[in-house]
């Protein structure tokens, strides 16, 4: 049910336990020159519907409610006409106000699908996740970071032989490349471009990734980042699909709050510098250092 074409009496008579909700939350950013900008927002709508075929089969008591995706992130992406790219902390005070509201409204899970994979935007998203969850009792949560971070945090996402293989012969695919591509080709293949096959490759390792200076110079002219050309709408029909059973997976964990925490963070969580706040928290503590010292001196004589 999309709440869009519901009465707020209906929204209020639904049994909240039995409630999921689920929000998509992603940018409209560039995707070189074969896909449009509304890669990133296609892909979590589409694991979402897939995700819900899933459940309700499973499932069937859920009452699954859709309202629309929120279309933009944080990145860092420069020079490109057609990035919705904000601030993290717009990211992370934006998700607490929504999520908050929905929490509010007595839906008992909410479940976020940041299907963008920049660390800061997906990380902002769990930090208000936790925040709603200790203001209104666990409610929330984002699983996309611990997809994407799988290796780290040892899941297995049981990925079909064909895409292990690619995975392993052309690793750190991270934008606009052979996954991308590929799980557009089966989206709509009337989106992708014809010229993706003529793309050439730009590999940028995953260290380089956190140079931002660095990557833009490299993806200069182009946008993507891995091997567009090797793309096929098979491999994408594989990916859309797993996505789509992990976050099935992770939903149903959530919902029966069982095993459901190795879900909520990225591997990347607990690195204090790519948290909302560390800048802030970092110069008021260096700040109160520096008054501290500065009056022990005068005191001192
Ligand atoms: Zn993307």
């Amino acid at each position: 049910m999309d709440i869009m074409k519901m009465t707020w009496k209906e929204l209020e008579a639904l049994p909240k336990e039995k409630t999921i909700l689920f929000l998509t939350f992603a940018p409209i950013e560039e995707h070189s020159h074969h896909l449009p900008l509304g890669v990133d927002l296609f892909l979590g709508e589409t694991w979402k519907k897939l995700a819900m075929d899933i459940i309700r089969k499973k499932e069937p008591g859920y009452t699954l409610l859709t309202m629309p995706p929120i279309p933009f992130a944080r990145g860092s992406v420069k020079g490109f006409p057609g990035n919705l790219h904000v601030k993290q902390r717009t990211v992370y005070r934006v998700a607490c106000e929504l999520i908050g509201k929905i929490a509010g409204w007595g839906i008992k899970n909410i479940v976020v699908i940041a299907s963008h994979g920049d660390p800061k935007h997906i990380i902002a998203i769990e930090e208000a996740c936790e925040k709603i969850n200790r203001k209104y009792g666990v409610c929330a949560i984002s699983p996309m970071g611990s997809f994407f971070s799988f290796d780290e945090l040892g899941i297995d996402l049981n990925f079909p032989e064909q895409v292990k293989q690619q995975l392993e012969k052309y690793p750190n695919d991270y934008h606009a490349g052979w996954i991308e591509t590929s799980a557009m080709l089966d989206i709509d293949p009337g989106l992708v471009k014809n010229n993706y096959s003529d793309l050439p490759d730009i590999k940028i390792g995953e260290k380089e990734l956190m140079f931002p200076k660095k990557v833009n110079k490299k993806i200069a002219g182009y946008g993507h980042i891995g091997f567009p050309g090797l793309a096929t709408k098979e491999l994408g029909e594989l990916l859309n699909i797993n996505s789509a059973e992990f976050i099935c997976k992770a939903t149903l964990a959530f919902v029966s709050r069982k095993d459901y925490k190795i879900y909520q963070h990225h591997s990347l969580y607990k690195i204090p510098f790519l948290r909302t706040n560390f800048l802030r928290v970092f110069l008021a503590v260096s700040g109160l250092i520096i008054i501290a010292v500065l009056v022990f001196l005068k005191i001192a004589g």
